[in-house]
């Protein structure tokens, strides 16, 4: 190869970077191929996916049980928006909620789409059955929390790239402190207008914090008692990703209002839902909401073909299973290195802490190494690495994996 003459791989970064928006800063890697637990790039180099689409692809690359549910739909029938019925809706509709057990379901697209959805839902229930006054309603929301990217979420965002010069705002947040009981209680206690409390089960952008136990508990005890909606946004941390079902499902906590997407459909596809109690479910009437996407067949087989995967393959117990080995195996590692200062999570949701400032490159450049060594992740915040492999991860390719990042730390030089 000359010198001049570019790699695969530049010349579809060049691409990317002459016509797409510069409103990402992806790894430096092009993927053309997945599978399972593995991705390869262009060049044919083999990687794990240590990130799995921020979860989406809980179920594995290109799922051949999913994949085929995508193929026959699409040769069927895709979209007849919801003008019209069809016949999966239903049928789709009556799996998912026996699944997670809700009497009701809402299908949209994304995951920021449910989050308004559900924002939308607790707000009109509020009016509606709480008696409270138009327009004064408030939903709870938590500092450092990530719901998306719509003008109303980045509102209560305290992200500032998330939100600088995107102004004005929705009013009608409070933000409180995560993890921090006293601060909900002190909000529920002195507001009546509150109508709900919004929260992730464990902030997975904010570099995976997963707050004290019983906190999700507690915390919905107290939304109970001053008669406010608990709202969890599980669309990280759901779908077994934490090794239960839900992450709330570690607590026994029921969400009122509970919002997926990402690995409800293995990352095949875009699809989200949000699932509530019909008492709550039935303020919305028609014409009041709606997507010309959501609920459509194509996506309906998908989710449908996707929780089939993950309770088949008991994707919940392994990540669990997985999880404790991983975090006990980075344990291990940590006395021996000044590199890495922590490991937490739950499940296969996992972040190691690197001994440096949020400003540093120093877990970019881990992350770039990480990579020459076969093993693909990036850093949430400047300082942390998320892991967050395929569920379908064999014992064998998580020790593989472990030896990957061990290596990586022991050779890395800042
Ligand atoms: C990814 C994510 C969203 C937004 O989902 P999109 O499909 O990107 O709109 C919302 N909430 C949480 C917790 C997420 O991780």
């Amino acid at each position: 190869m000359s010198v001049v003459e570019k790699t695969l791989s530049q010349k579809a970064i060049d691409l990317e970077n002459e016509y797409g928006a510069h409103n990402y800063h992806p790894l430096p890697v092009v993927l053309e191929r997945g599978e399972g637990v593995f991705v390869w790039d262009v060049e044919g180099k083999r990687y794990y996916d240590f990130l799995s689409a921020y979860s989406a692809v809980n179920q594995g690359h290109c799922h051949p049980k999913i994949i085929n549910a995508l193929t026959e739909q699409a040769q069927k029938l895709t979209l007849t928006s919801r003008a019209f019925h069809n016949d999966i809706l239903g049928k789709y509709e009556k799996y998912v909620c026996d699944f997670f057990g809700f009497d009701k379901v809402l299908p949209m697209n994304s995951g920021a789409e449910a989050v308004e959805t559900a924002i939308k839902l607790c707000r009109k229930y509020a009016y509606e059955k709480k008696g409270i006054e138009e327009n004064k309603a408030e939903i709870i929301v938590c500092e450092n929390n990530f719901h998306g990217r719509t003008t109303t979420i980045i509102s209560f965002s305290n992200d500032e790239d998330a939100r600088k010069n995107f102004g004005p705002f929705t009013d009608g947040f409070i933000k409180i402190e995560y993890d921090n009981l006293e601060a909900l209680e002190e909000v529920l206690k002195s507001n009546n207008n509150v109508a709900g409390f919004l929260v992730e089960p464990i902030q997975g952008e904010a570099g995976v914090y997963v707050p004290s136990e019983g906190y999700l508990t507690k915390a919905k005890d107290l939304c109970a008692k001053y008669d406010v909606l608990f709202i969890a946004d599980e669309v990280q941390t759901g779908i077994a990703r934490t090794g239960k079902i839900l992450a709330v499902d570690h607590e026994n906590v029921k969400p009122d209002i509970l919002i997926l997407g990402k690995a409800l459909s293995g990352g095949v596809y875009p699809v989200s839902a949000v699932f509530a109690r019909n008492e709550i479910m039935y303020v919305l009437k028609p014409g009041q909401h709606g997507s010309t996407f959501g609920g459509n067949p194509l996506a309906c087989a998908v989710a449908i073909a996707s929780l089939d995967v993950v309770q088949d393959e008991n994707l919940a117990e392994n990540a669990e299973r997985l999880g404790k080995l991983f975090r006990s195996e980075i344990e291990k590692l940590i006395p021996t290195t000044d590199l890495v200062t922590g490991v937490r999570g739950k499940g296969l949701l996992n972040a190691i802490l690197i001994n440096d400032t949020e400003e540093s490159e120093t877990a970019w450049n881990i992350c770039l190494k990480l990579r020459d060594n076969g093993l693909l992740a990036k850093p949430t915040h400047g300082n942390i690495i998320r892991f967050a492999p395929p569920l379908v991860m064999t014992e064998d390719q998580i020790m593989d994996c472990v030896s990957i990042i061990e290596k990586t730390i022991r050779e890395f030089v800042k």
